[in-house]
């Protein structure tokens, strides 16, 4: 043992330095200098309109990051006795039926870290129902709009993944859904309104094929910034929803985190909801481990706290008027639409909800600019650039969500922007193929950019310890 008496750390001789680390020999207010710099060099929400398209870029409110740090939040030790903590719980407890009240739901974990957890939480919950049933059911219908993650999470959860076709409107073809639903069938995954940005019009038609086939409906959360107090999922017919916290109930999100998948469920399956429940008795809030039909835990601890705060305190300053929100978001989308329909070709042309899809594919076959190089001649005009190519079933798609938080002036100059780009496209299509002009990098070689990170520049220009 060393004199400190402490053991030095196991690492395998063939994975230990030979030489001191090349770390930069300078100065501390250069080093503070050098990292401020660096950060001008990101684009977030605090800097400027991010209109990525199922994505919910709304603007944070700072006061739930001061709730998120009022010291009996932020000091909290995951281990703390629950009477220690009973603030915390209270607060979970009510975000838990604030939420099931949002969906039209019974009951509600907040564990799953984000929607796609979510997903593979719900699924997991609909495979131990009919499980408990004894009902051998191995299919989940999904739509050729769905995003990547629920074909991903229903491979995943063990089922079979079956297909179903977008009619000419933009809703599901129910002709094509009614040959492929029978005693096979778990379920459905739907996001409504779907990806495409459009109100499933049949909605109720379809939950009558599944629940008649003894099925079970799942809702995709992710947009239900366009939905909240106009119309409840669980109204609708799902029996499972995952929310996207980090989406509709306002975090800072982006860069990986941090986020919030909740799941709702409808009465039946809520004894297979994940451990520990939260559960309030005569002395107070406590954690229940004791629910013979769990599915079992699917996070650390309780799930992930702060992202709580947040999503509470923002639901809290809304109160009963969060339809409003909704309300604002599907008003900002389709006023976007309108000032930019002439301009770019429209898959379906419908009202909108809160987002909503266009195509460059004039532009392309006209002047050869794809919807890649509209987005990247955005950054030049200072605007995070839209979601593209998804949906998969729209060619050049540009996917664009304002979000209730934006104004009038900053809408209009996002389609003054838009429009401008659709100009240059037909006078100096060159000049799209080449941008961005004005960002720290130019165009990207995409596939080797995201596979061959590069992270050496914080050392390239200053000295070294060598
Ligand atoms: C964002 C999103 C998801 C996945 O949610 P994460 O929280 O990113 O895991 C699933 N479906 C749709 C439609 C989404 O937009």
């Amino acid at each position: 043992m060393p004199e400190t008496g402490v053991e030095p750390a196991e690492v395998p001789a063939g994975l230990r330095r030979a030489a001191p680390p090349r770390l930069p020999e300078i100065a501390e207010p250069d080093l503070v200098r050098h990292i401020t710099e660096l950060s001008t060099r990101t684009f977030g929400i605090d800097t400027g309109f991010y209109p990525l398209g199922s994505c919910t870029m709304k603007y944070n409110p700072r006061v739930n990051e001061r709730a998120a740090a009022l010291a009996g939040f932020r000091d909290l030790h995951p281990h703390q006795d629950p009477e220690g903590a009973q603030g915390a719980l209270e607060l979970m407890w009510r975000l838990e039926r604030m939420l099931a009240e949002v969906v039209g739901l019974d009951a509600v974990t907040l564990q799953p870290a984000a929607g796609s957890q979510g997903e593979l939480t719900g699924l997991t919950l609909m495979r131990a129902y009919f499980d408990d049933r004894g009902e051998d059911r191995t299919e989940i219908v999904v739509p050729d709009t769905a995003h990547g993650t629920n074909p991903a999470s229903v491979a995943m959860a063990g089922y079979a993944l079956v297909g179903v076709k977008t009619d000419p409107r933009g809703n599901i073809d129910v002709d094509d859904l009614r040959g492929k639903v029978g005693p096979q069938t778990a379920g459905l995954m739907l996001t409504n309104p779907s990806t495409l940005g459009l109100f499933e019009e049949r909605i109720t038609e379809i939950a009558d094929i599944f629940h008649g086939a003894g099925a079970l409906l799942y809702y995709d959360g992710a947009n239900l910034n366009a939905v909240c107090g106009i119309s409840r999922p669980g109204d609708m017919g799902f029996d499972v929803v995952h929310f996207n916290l980090h989406k509709t109930f306002s975090q800072p999100h982006g860069g990986g985190g941090p986020g919030g998948g909740p799941v709702a469920v409808r009465g039946m399956l809520e004894p297979f909801l994940p451990v520990p429940r939260i559960v309030r008795g005569d002395d107070g809030l406590s954690y229940d481990w004791d629910e013979p039909k769990t599915i079992g835990k699917v996070r650390g601890f309780a799930g992930p706290f702060g992202v709580f705060v947040r999503s509470y305190a923002f639901m809290r300053m809304w109160g009963p008027a969060l339809r409003h929100m909704s309300e604002v978001a599907v008003l900002n989308a389709n006023y976007v639409l309108a000032r930019l329909k002439d301009a770019y070709d429209l898959p379906v042309d419908r009202l909108c909800m809160h987002e909503f899809v266009v195509s460059a594919r004039t532009l392309r076959r006209e002047h050869g600019v794809t919807a890649l190089d509209v987005a990247k001649r955005l950054m030049d005009y200072g605007f995070h650039p839209p979601t593209i190519y998804f949906p998969l079933i729209v060619s050049e798609a540009l996917m664009i969500e304002p979000t209730e938080t934006e104004a009038l002036e900053t809408l209009d100059a996002f389609c003054d922007a838009m429009l401008a780009i659709a100009h240059e496209a037909a006078e100096d299509p060159q000049q799209l193929k080449d941008a961005p002009h004005t960002r720290p990098v130019r165009r990207l070689d995409e596939a080797e950019a995201a596979k061959r990170l590069t992270v050496r520049y914080l050392f390239e220009d200053h000295p070294t310890s060598e």
